[in-house]
C-alpha cells in the first residue's frame, strides 16, 4: 500500500523550494477528476468535460497546495507568524496550515462581502482576524509593507511557494488523462492559480511531452480587470473569492493565457449563479466563483466562439459549495410542512407527482 503524503512530499523533486522547507501538510491534493458527460451534453455535447474538483481540499478550496509549500518553507527557515490578506479561502487555507505549525496567523479580509463559510474557518482554525475599511488590493498592500518590516512571512500567492505548490494540480489532471486537456477553464482572480496551471503543464510537457492546453480563464463581469486592461477601483461580484481589482499575477496570467492560445474572457454574476446550479445538479456543489470556469466555457460554446467538437476539457472547481450557503439559503423556498404521518407524506408526495 502506497500511503498519500501530500502534494510536497509527492511531488518535491518538481518543486523550486530551498532545502530548508520543512513539510507541514493536511494531505492536501490528490483531489478526484470528475466526468460530467451529462453536462457536457447540456452544453451541447460532442466533447469530454472534466471537473477537477479542488473543493475536497482538507479546508475546502485549492489554496491548500500553495499553502502547504509555502507555511512549509516559513515554518523550515523558522518563522513564527505568517500574515495573508484575503477574501475568505486564503485566510481559512493559511490558518490551518498555520495551526499545523503551531504558528501564529494573522489575516486582514476587506470590509463586507467575505462570505461566512470562510471567515468562520479562518477563526476556527485561530486566525487573528481583522477587517480593514478597504478593498482587497488594500489588504494586499498593507500585508506586503508589514512583512518588509517585520518578521512576519508573507503567504499571499505573491509568495512563489505558493506557486510551486499549486502546480501540483496540473501534474495531477495529466496523471489521469495521460496527456493534457485540450482546454482547462478556469476562474481567475488575483490570478496566482493561471499562473501556476500554466507553470506545471509547461513543466511536465517539457519532461515528458504530455502536451499543452490551451487556457480559458474567466473573470465575474464586474471584477474584470485583465479583459478591460485596466484595474478595476470598486469590484463587485456575487462571487467573492474573485472580487478583485488590481490582480497580483496580472502580466503572467495574460501571458499564460496567450502562450496557451487561450484567452481571459468576462461573464456575467448571472451566468456564474446559473453554472453553479447546473454543476449541483450534476452532483458537484461549488462556490460561485468556481463555477466561472465553466461558465466561461458555456459563454463561449452559446456565442460560438469556441469549437470543442472531439476535445477533451477539464474545468477547475476551486471551492466547496459550503463555504458560502448564504448564496443558496437566502433564495430558498421554506421547507414544505406536514404532520408526522405516513398517509399525509403519501398524499404530498403522489400529488406532487401528478
Ligand atoms: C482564490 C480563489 C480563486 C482565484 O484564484 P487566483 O489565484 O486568485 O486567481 C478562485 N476561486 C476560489 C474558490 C478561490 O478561493
Amino acid at each position: 500500500m502506497t500511503i498519500y503524503s501530500g502534494v510536497l512530499e509527492t511531488y518535491r523533486p518538481y518543486l523550486d523550494i530551498p532545502a530548508h522547507t520543512r513539510t507541514v501538510t493536511l494531505l492536501e491534493g490528490n483531489t478526484p477528476l470528475i466526468p460530467l458527460p451529462r453536462l457536457a451534453k447540456t452544453l451541447g455535447g460532442g466533447f469530454e468535460l472534466f471537473v477537477k474538483f479542488e473543493g475536497l481540499n482538507p479546508t475546502g478550496s485549492f489554496k491548500d497546495r500553495g499553502m502547504t509549500v509555502a507555511i512549509s518553507e516559513a515554518f523550515g527557515r523558522g518563522a513564527k507568524s505568517v500574515i495573508c490578506a484575503s477574501t475568505g479561502n486564503t485566510a481559512a487555507s493559511a490558518a490551518a496550515y498555520a495551526s499545523r505549525a503551531n504558528m501564529r496567523s494573522i489575516v486582514i479580509i476587506p470590509a463586507g462581502k467575505v462570505a461566512a463559510g470562510k471567515l468562520a474557518g479562518a477563526v476556527a482554525y485561530g486566525a487573528e482576524v481583522i477587517q480593514i475599511d478597504g478593498s482587497f488590493d488594500d489588504a494586499l498592500n498593507l500585508v506586503v509593507a508589514i512583512s518588509e518590516r517585520h518578521p512576519i512571512a508573507l503567504v499571499n500567492s505573491l509568495n512563489p511557494y505558493r506557486l510551486e505548490g499549486q502546480k501540483t494540480a496540473a501534474f495531477e489532471i495529466c496523471e489521469v488523462l495521460g496527456t493534457s486537456p485540450d482546454w482547462l477553464a478556469l476562474p481567475v482572480g488575483n490570478a496566482g492559480n493561471i499562473t501556476a496551471y500554466w507553470m506545471g503543464f509547461k513543466q511536465l510537457n517539457d519532461r515528458e511531452a504530455t502536451g499543452l492546453p490551451q487556457i480559458l480563464g474567466v473573470q465575474a463581469e464586474g471584477a474584470a480587470p485583465l479583459v478591460l486592461g485596466h484595474p478595476v477601483e470598486h469590484p463587485e461580484t456575487v462571487a467573492t473569492a474573485i472580487r478583485i481589482g488590481r490582480p497580483a499575477r496580472a502580466e503572467q496570467a495574460l501571458a499564460a493565457a496567450e502562450e496557451s492560445k487561450g484567452r481571459i474572457i468576462a461573464v456575467s454574476d448571472g451566468e456564474i449563479l446559473s453554472m453553479q446550479k447546473l454543476l449541483a445538479a450534476n452532483g458537484v456543489w461549488v462556490e460561485p466563483a468556481s463555477a466561472a470556469g465553466l461558465a466561461g466555457l458555456a459563454h463561449e460554446l452559446e456565442h460560438d466562439l469556441i469549437n470543442l467538437k472531439g476535445k477533451r476539457v477539464t474545468a477547475v472547481c476551486t471551492g466547496h459549495g459550503l463555504k458560502d450557503p448564504d448564496i443558496i439559503t437566502r433564495e430558498m423556498a421554506k421547507p414544505h410542512v406536514l404532520p408526522a404521518e405516513m398517509n399525509a407524506l403519501e398524499d404530498y408526495l403522489v400529488q406532487e407527482r401528478e
